[in-house]
């Protein structure tokens, strides 16, 4: 019997284990091994977000990341399906509620770009007057929006434990507590040694294929392989919880503020999560480390600002910080980043993973499908 091919995935976020799932069914003869640092799956930025399975409307239409959100995001659905995973259809508002006229007059010409672009990835949405909103969310004050029916969102925990059992199922086995502190090319071979987080014990996996998901880390892991061209600019995200009666004030859908098309972010907004906690957030913030730190929390009065300008019977003892997590961004400025999935040249058995920030949860199994159509591709 023929040699298994040895495929090592680095990082059991999302994106990771949505990889190790397509390249299992791509190979039927490898063993495929995640190495994941911390002690469970989706324990870093793929646990702290949104949890919102996007459409695609927010990116410009000319992006990797537009290509693959409406089609990874179709199938992370049916998997949730599939698989019990706690998550549910919310529908989105983008809406204008600037009380002044030169905010209107821009939250007016995002939603008609906004508009436009969904047009040219033919998403179905409505056009919401005042009147159209508060039919469905009463609560909330804004003069005009855009409804788009076809989003969810996901219950980050419920996912994890889903993905988990599913890898393990198709015999893809997780290594947990491994950090990856070094990497070794050799002729057809990557040596991969990791440091247990716990004990500290040294232990070296091997691949001929190696597949670098590590979020935040990855330009880390790149350079520890001898590809230095990366470098991530960390961008934290937190949340406020609303506590209390006034969480019920927004009954489903998620609310947005009218931003246009390639917005480096979406805005702070309203996000009703899969267990039905209501959050707000998140802002964004240049982070120097490539750790989070949840003793940080920024006070709430940007978030009361943009939750008010919604809801404007919030008040600050109304909420609650409930946490944050890291945008991988590849771009320190201003403008909206791609998505980078590279087959090394030269050394296309090593594939860089990089900048996989939002919409990278609703995009992962169409990542996946990607990585694996590039096995193909370079012959694998
Ligand atoms: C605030 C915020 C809100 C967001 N909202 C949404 C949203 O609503 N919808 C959406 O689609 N996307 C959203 N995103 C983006 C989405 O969360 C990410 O694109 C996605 O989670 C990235 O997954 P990942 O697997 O690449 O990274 P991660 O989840 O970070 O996984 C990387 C894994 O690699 C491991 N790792 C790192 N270094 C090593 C090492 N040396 N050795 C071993 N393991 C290592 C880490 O421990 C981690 O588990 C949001 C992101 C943020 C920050």
């Amino acid at each position: 019997m023929a040699n298994k091919r040895k495929v090592v995935i680095i990082g059991a976020g999302i994106v990771g284990l949505a990889t190790a799932l397509k390249v299992g069914q791509r190979l039927d003869n490898a063993e495929i091994t995640v190495l994941e640092r911390n002690h469970e799956v989706l324990s870093e930025t793929s646990r702290y977000n949104s949890g919102v399975i996007h459409s695609g409307i927010h990116q410009k239409s000319n992006l990797l990341k537009s290509r693959l959100a409406p089609r990874g995001g179709q199938e992370l659905i049916r998997f949730c399906e599939e698989n019990d995973v706690r998550f549910r259809r919310t529908g989105m508002l983008i809406a204008a509620a600037s009380r002044d006229l030169a905010g209107l007059t821009r939250e007016l010409s995002s939603l008609y770009r906004l508009r436009k672009n969904s047009r040219r990835l033919n998403l179905k949405l409505h056009v919401l007057s005042r009147y159209g909103i508060e039919k469905i969310e009463p609560n909330i004050r804004a003069l005009l929006g855009i409804y788009l029916s076809e989003v969810w969102v996901v219950d980050q925990l419920s996912l994890g434990a889903a993905l988990l059992k599913a890898c393990q199922n198709a015999g893809i086995s997780i290594v947990f507590e491994a950090n990856v502190q070094n990497i070794v090319r050799c002729r057809n071979l990557y040596e991969i040694y990791t440091k247990s987080s716990k004990s500290g014990a040294i232990k070296v996996f091997e691949g001929s294929i190696v597949v670098n998901a590590a979020g935040v880390n990855s330009d880390t892991i790149a350079s520890a392989a001898g590809f230095p061209r990366y470098k991530i600019y960390p961008c934290r995200g937190e949340y406020y919880e609303v506590i209390g009666e006034k969480s019920s004030l927004v009954s489903n859908t998620l609310i947005y503020p009218a931003l246009p098309p390639g917005h480096p972010v979406k805005g702070i907004h309203l996000t009703k999560t899969a267990a039905g906690r209501l959050l707000i957030g998140p802002n964004a913030k240049s982070w120097e480390s490539k750790f989070d730190n949840f003793r940080i929390q920024t006070p709430p009065a940007e978030f009361l600002d943009g939750a008010k300008r919604f809801l404007p019977e919030l008040t600050e003892s109304d909420l609650k910080w409930a946490y944050s997590g890291l945008r991988a961004k590849t771009n320190p400025g201003v403008g909206e980043d791609d998505f980078v999935i590279r087959f090394e040249a030269h050394h296309p058995h090593f594939i860089n993973l990089v900048g996989i920030e939002s919409p990278g949860l609703t995009a992962s199994f169409a990542i996946g499908d990607y990585v694996v159509s590039g096995f193909s591709s370079h012959g694998f």
